[in-house]
């Protein structure tokens, strides 16, 4: 893949970027949605959506992707990622897996810092969180995302052979696991009541604490962090529990 990535055009790379980005928002976002609609018995929230709620995820959405196409192609066009055909796509997708875990958790802890917090309220006004909520985000908060994507990959290829298929299977699955993490229902996954969610996705509740008090479980798809720096909720784990068991959290004030 590495070598056809260098072989296209600008034109071309922008257009393959720009496909690939609204192919996996609109099929992860339908996933997302036809799941809140079928499986409603394990709505993680019985609290309505705020007014306009998906019209400002929406236009954030419309913020968020030209970044990240125009990143994109400006940084495979450059050739800033140096990709290796020998390369082992798993372990260049455990590089830049872990590397995002490890970069993105500081970066939120910033974010949420007085000085910062400006540039993360956009993603916070969902309160209840829907499919559209992942990539709705203010430009600053999306350009952080974009070096998150980008500039891990890059400098680890400067001293390691990186794999562009790993490098690509990484985003589709970050992107896939924002966007459809964010929908306001409960994934059965009994590993993920336990310390491996240290590891894997954490169940859908984990997150959807964090846009309704804000101040834990600032992790992004793993609860490792959070619990070595002490900033999970306590009582996730029981909310989770009660959404699986099909008891929806009733008030966003709810604890377990
Ligand atoms: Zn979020
Ligand atoms: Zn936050």
């Amino acid at each position: 893949m590495g070598p056809w990535l260098a072989s296209l055009s600008l034109p071309a790379l922008f257009a393959v970027v720009t496909a690939a980005f609204l192919g996996m928002t609109l099929l992860s976002s339908g996933l997302g949605f036809a799941c809140e609609r079928l499986l409603r018995a394990r709505r993680i929230w019985a609290v309505p959506l705020d007014r306009g709620q998906y019209r400002f995820e929406l236009l954030g959405n419309l913020i968020f992707l030209p970044i990240q196409i125009a990143a994109f192609t400006a940084v495979l066009y450059a050739g800033a990622i140096r990709f290796d055909d020998d390369a082992s796509p798993l372990l260049t997708f455990a590089i830049c897996y872990v590397g995002f875990l490890v970069y993105y958790y500081p970066l939120h802890l910033l974010l949420h810092r007085r000085r910062w917090v400006r540039f993360h309220r956009w993603h916070h006004r969902s309160r209840v969180t829907t499919p559209l909520t992942g990539q709705s985000m203010g430009p600053v908060e999306a350009i952080a995302w974009a070096i998150g994507y980008l500039a891990i990959p890059a400098l680890a290829s400067l001293v390691l052979p990186i794999s562009a298929g790993g490098f690509v299977a990484h985003v589709v699955y970050n992107v896939f696991g924002n966007i459809f993490g964010h929908s306001n229902f409960e994934m059965v996954n009994p590993l993920s009541r336990t310390r491996l969610a240290s590891i894997f996705t954490p169940p859908f509740v984990y997150h959807a604490l964090h846009h309704a008090r804000w101040t834990g479980n600032y992790g992004f798809g793993s609860t490792g962090l959070d619990w070595v720096f002490g900033s999970e909720f306590g009582d996730w784990r029981r909310l989770a529990t009660k959404v699986i068991d099909g008891e929806p959290l009733r008030s966003l004030k709810e604890r377990g």
